[in-house]
Order: C-alpha cells, then sequence, then structure tokens
C-alpha cells in the first residue's frame, strides 16, 4: 500500500477553498465554512462507503470496518485560527482519509476497526476555549465549560453542541464517551508548526509527549512621574524593572536549553499604562507562557523567575505581583505506540527523530483515556498560523504513509 500523493495534496486544495472569502485560509469552528468543511468530509466518507457519525460531543467520526471488536483512533481537526493555513490540523485528517482509501484500494481487511475522526473546534473559539471535541469526548471539561457564551451570538456551548449534532445530554465531567475499553490506542499526524524537522532535514518527527502549559500574568507597581524633571535615581520606573525581568525570564530560559528536557517561557503580551512618552510608567502587565514535559524543571525556573522578580522590585522601588493564570500536565506518548511508528518509518526508509510538541493537540486529550502518539512532518520555515503556512507534497505524502502503515499494523 502507498498513498498516492496527488490525490492528498487535491484534497488539500479542495478544502483551502472553504474559507472564509475575505481572509484566507479562515475556517473557524461553528461558522458556515465550518458546516461546508464537515459536509465535504462527510461525503466523501459516505462516498467511499464508511460508515460516518456524530457523537455526542460533536466529533465526526468515520469508521473504517475490522474483522473483531477493537478499535485504533486516529484523528485530528479541520477548524483554523483567524487568516490561519491550509495545514494546521486539516492534515492529519485528509490523511486518514487518505489512508482509507489506499487500505479500499488494497482490499485491506484489518481486524481492529479504525476510526477517523474528526474532532470538533480544537483551535481557540469564540466560546474562549480550546479542543472542545476532545475535552467532552474524553470527560476532561467542567459544567461550567458547557455554559460558556459565543461572543457574537451570546449562545452557550451546550446549546451550539447540539447544533452541530452533539447530545450535551450525554456528556458528563470524568466520563469519557471512548471508556468502554475497546480503543487500543489513538495517532494524529500533524505539522510540526515549528523549524526542527526542516533545519535538520528530516522526513517525520515522532512526538514523544505534548508539554505542559504554565501561564502567569505578572503586574509590576511603579510610580508615574514627570520624564525631564525626575532624577534617573529617584525614579520607580515599571518599564524598567519590567525589562529586567523579561531578559532574566528569557536567560532562564536558555540556561535550561542545555539540560535536556524541551523547555520554552514567551513573555508575548505587554501592557504599558498610562504608555506616554514623557511619562514614566506606573504599571505594566506581562505575561508569561512556560512549556515544557518536566514539571520539576517548571517549578525550578519559576523560583528563579521569581526570586529575580523579587530583588528587582527592590532594586527599582517598584512591587511584583505574580498570579498563576493555569498549569496543564504533559501528555506522554505510549512507548509501544512509538516503537511501531519507529520500525514503520525504518521500514519506510523515512528519516525521523523523536521530538517534544510545544504545542497543544486534541493527541493531549485523548492520551488520558487511551494510548497516543503523534507523527510531525516538516513546515516550511517552521511558520504555521499564518495563510503562509506550507508543507509540501512529498512531506504530505511521507507522513500519509507512515499513518497508513502504522494504522494498518496496528489494527492488523
Ligand atoms: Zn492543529
Amino acid at each position: 500500500m502507498k498513498v498516492n500523493a496527488d490525490r492528498l495534496w487535491d484534497m488539500h486544495l479542495q478544502v483551502a477553498a472553504l474559507t472564509d472569502p475575505a481572509s484566507p485560509f479562515t475556517r473557524r469552528s461553528f461558522t458556515p465554512q465550518y458546516r461546508e468543511m464537515r459536509t465535504w468530509l462527510r461525503e466523501t466518507l459516505i462516498g467511499l462507503g464508511l460508515p460516518v457519525t456524530v457523537d455526542a460531543a460533536g466529533n465526526l467520526l468515520g469508521t473504517y470496518p475490522g474483522t473483531g471488536d477493537r478499535y485504533i483512533a486516529v484523528g485530528s481537526h479541520t477548524d483554523t485560527v483567524p487568516c490561519g493555513g491550509r495545514f494546521d490540523g486539516v492534515s492529519g485528517v485528509l490523511a486518514f482519509v487518505e489512508a482509507f482509501r489506499c487500505m479500499q484500494e488494497a482490499g485491506f481487511s484489518p481486524v481492529k476497526s479504525i476510526v477517523g475522526i474528526d474532532f470538533l473546534a480544537e483551535e481557540p473559539s469564540e466560546f474562549r476555549l480550546s479542543c472542545i471535541g476532545s475535552r467532552l469526548a474524553t470527560g476532561n471539561f467542567t459544567d461550567e465549560m458547557m455554559n460558556l457564551e459565543h461572543r457574537q451570538t451570546k449562545k452557550s456551548l451546550r446549546d451550539a453542541l447540539a447544533e452541530w449534532g452533539g447530545d450535551p445530554t450525554k456528556l458528563f465531567p470524568g466520563r469519557s464517551l471512548f471508556a468502554d475499553g475497546k480503543f487500543d490506542g489513538f495517532l494524529e499526524l500533524h505539522i510540526e508548526q515549528g523549524p526542527i524537522l526542516e533545519s535538520r532535514n528530516l522526513d517525520v518527527g515522532l512526538v514523544e509527549g505534548i508539554c505542559s502549559v504554565t501561564r502567569y500574568d505578572f503586574t509590576v507597581l511603579g510610580r508615574a512621574d514627570h520624564a525631564g524633571n525626575t532624577p534617573m535615581n529617584m525614579r520607580s520606573d515599571a518599564v524598567v524593572a519590567s525589562a529586567r525581568v523579561i531578559d532574566a525570564i528569557s536567560r532562564i530560559a536558555g540556561d535550561n536549553l542545555s539540560k535536556g528536557p524541551y523547555f520554552t517561557a514567551t513573555v508575548g503580551k505587554v501592557d504599558v499604562s498610562p504608555n506616554g512618552t514623557n511619562i514614566i510608567a506606573e504599571k505594566v502587565d506581562f505575561s508569561l507562557d512556560i512549556r515544557s514535559q518536566d514539571n520539576a524543571l517548571v517549578d525550578a525556573s519559576l523560583e528563579a523567575i521569581f526570586r529575580v522578580a523579587e530583588e528587582t522590585a527592590e532594586q527599582t522601588g517598584t512591587q511584583i505581583n505574580t498570579t498563576r493564570i493555569s498549569r496543564s500536565q504533559p501528555a506522554m506518548s505510549d512507548p509501544a505506540l512509538l516503537a511501531v511508528l519507529e520500525k514503520v518509518a525504518g521500514e519506510l526508509d523515512l528519516s525521523h527523530t523523536r521530538m517534544l510538541s510545544g504545542a497543544g493537540h486534541d493527541a493531549a486529550y485523548v492520551s488520558k483515556i487511551m494510548p497516543m502518539a503523534m507523527i510531525f512532518i516538516p513546515c516550511r520555515d517552521g511558520r504555521s498560523h499564518t495563510a503562509s503556512e506550507f508543507s509540501s507534497r512529498e512531506q504530505l505524502e511521507k507522513g500519509a504513509n507512515l499513518l497508513l502503515h502504522s494504522l494498518a499494523a496496528l489494527s492488523a
């Protein structure tokens, strides 16, 4: 069996056209374009003669039937961020569609059924929540989340779910829709969204785990004074204090590079007030986003950052407050599934490496209820969440072949 690269590429072009015409390539969840995408997927799978259902969490499922009563799952998402790309998420869905087609053409009859899943609304949506379908299907949600309101329509997530084929009355926090214990594993193919594979000229990445995300808000309080008449040694400058802490965050994260675990720390949002050219800043709010698979390293780094913040506050006559916003746990891939991916990659002569994902994925939630592993394919310049996001026909072909043969190996 071998995927048809042209067919896979053509599918990408077809669904790229299902975009908000004003800002290609935008297919936000719960929009008419997203509805068109789902209709396309449903019709494509039905065209292959495969049964298609929507589960209570609004995920669209197409099943390649096996002869036994156990299952393997594969999937990703088909929504995008605003002005997003043609590959993030949707490549993982189109790859399993192509795999199903190849299996059919080859007359492949697995023992385990293979369930292809298009997870509902993976990107942060107008409900201010990401990974809606995979959270709900795995029971990783709260009742408050079901009451979240859509920014524009003011509709609750509960009501929106019903409109998208889900059934909120069948969803309960802590209860998984896959809980019958019949699923033996889940694979997700996704573009890397980073530069590592391309820079090392590798065909695929075998994802060992998905990093935890830790978020803090920092508030630095100084005193607003005249920029001209306040001597340098008599200031409480919130911008200067923030700059020192932000620089230290970057240094501490950089020092972690040599320690082994994956680690990033990012200050991506800074608000200065009053934000005037001739005013010493009274207040600066900034965000901190840390990604790693190593909880101890996150703890140690946070401690170091807080120590710098304390010292800086003292040196600059400011006050620095920190608020923890969120902290998730890393989701590690299943060693047995990784070994299968590695073996198949070797057999297909694909150059590969094991790596971590700094970005969150549906697979992180799925890993809480069944063994999980992911395949990364390179993308040009590591760019993603932009209209220029690009993976080549050959890169898609190689990743999809790995997915196809891994699914075949796992389901046989
Ligand atoms: Zn994605």
